[in-house]
């Protein structure tokens, strides 16, 4: 039995967990164990191999047989080996299993709910900020997280297909000259083989009004080994090309995603990280701020915090907005700036994503702003004057909203 002290001392230090499973009678030859279309040809899928290896609760056993419909289950023997064989409340364990609740609607439940088809111009590119876009590249991922916001066309088993048209989709963005940031998503790009991924890089980097590319992977964290020395020379010909991978738990940062993370920076693509707050994996803030410090030694900077999104069926997942505000206040100031991520909520239907912050302004005005410090100390700090300047009409909308 692993007491609390000893729990969050495993989760800071960096562990390698292969082969686990897979060391039964002899394990896998280490040129295999290492090759990533290996690791993609045996992943678990099917009911009968998780109960090889793990004892299923009864709420997983039925999730599993009941929202094959809606998201696939697939894992890669490398994040498999993260899942304890006993504890179905374990963090790992809850972002990829599937539990009868996911088959639950809860009232605000929504199948789009980032608003992201009503702002498809051509089928797959999504356009909804002013100078940026994001290419949904392919609906395949190296695992499945159950909370996928995207669940509805990830996998190839939801309600929708993905029929990205690429032709099409350069075809606007060649035309499209506000559009300075591309964002690849999906799905995930890094599952592309080099020549492929290339093919896309370079047809984007050849529209001159492009400035910025990015890719949102997963893959380092659930694929580490696809992270080659070849794959980060070619991703090197592509800058500006900055990188988003999702993180949610501690554990997940291994020898080997750290390695792999490292020689990404090392290609000179500044990392950043996406973690979605989920109930049961990363709402408390020792786990969060475990997280953040180890990101920061694998070069990775914290940058989103995403409340979950409305996704069907992940009601069970979803904490309140109090207790992502309260994680943010004991990160901010406690910690190294750097190591704080922005808490957004991405407005249900389109609305983007807003930034949402402990509350530090008490008042302000055109004579002076009142401010309290992580501390809870309270300051004044005196404005210009400058009576160009608009303050936000905050109470009216707030009224507004409240008595309409
Ligand atoms: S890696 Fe991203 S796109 Fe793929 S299932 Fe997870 S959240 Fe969805």
């Amino acid at each position: 039995m692993v007491n609390l002290t000893e729990g969050i001392e495993q989760e800071k230090a960096f562990r390698s967990h292969a082969q686990g499973y897979w060391s039964r009678n002899g394990g896998v030859a280490p040129e295999l164990w290492n090759d990533w279309k290996w690791q993609l040809k045996n992943r678990v899928t099917k009911l009968e191999q998780l109960e090889e290896h793990l004892s299923l609760s009864e709420e997983e056993r039925a999730g599993v047989l009941l929202s094959g419909d809606k998201l696939a289950l697939a894992i890669t023997p490398h994040f498999f080996n993260l899942i304890p064989r006993e504890n179905p409340d374990d963090p790992i364990r809850r972002q990829m299993i599937p539990r009868i609740e996911e088959t639950w609607s809860s009232p605000y439940d929504m199948a789009d709910p980032c608003g992201e088809d009503s702002h498809m111009p051509v089928p797959g590119l999504v356009h909804r900020y002013p100078d940026r876009v994001l290419f949904l590249v392919t609906d395949r991922c190296a695992a499945y997280c159950r909370y996928c916001t995207r669940s509805r066309v990830v996998s190839g088993v939801g309600e929708q297909e993905l029929h990205t048209d690429f032709e099409e989709a350069f075809r606007y963005l060649e035309q499209h000259t506000e559009v300075r940031d591309v964002l690849l998503s999906g799905g995930d790009a890094l599952l592309f083989n080099d020549g492929k991924l290339e093919n896309l890089l370079s047809r984007l980097r050849a529209i001159s009004h492009i400035e910025f590319l990015r890719i949102g992977t997963r893959v380092p964290i659930f694929l580490p080994q696809r992270i080659t020395p070849e794959l980060c020379a070619m991703l090197a010909k592509y800058h500006p090309l900055w990188m988003s991978v999702h993180v949610n738990h501690p554990r997940e940062l291994t020898i080997e995603v750290k390695e792999a993370l490292e020689r990404l920076a090392n290609a000179g693509i500044p990392l950043g990280n996406q973690s979605v707050l989920l109930a049961g994996v990363n709402d408390d803030l020792e786990t969060m701020k475990t997280l953040v410090h180890k990101l920061l030694m694998c070069r990775v900077r914290p940058y989103y915090l995403y409340q979950c999104d409305l996704i069907n069926g992940s009601s069970h997942l979803r904490t309140s907005v109090a207790k992502g505000i309260e994680i943010i206040e004991g990160l901010r100031g406690h910690t190294t700036g750097y190591a704080v991520p922005q808490y957004v909520i991405d407005a249900p239907g389109g609305g983007g994503k807003v930034p949402i912050n402990p509350g530090y302004i008490l008042y302000h005005d055109n004579e002076k702003i009142v401010i309290r410090n992580y501390e809870g100390k309270i300051f004044e700090y005196p404005e210009t004057g400058n009576e160009n300047v608009q303050f936000a009409p905050q109470r009216e909308y707030h009224d507004e909203y409240l008595y309409s």
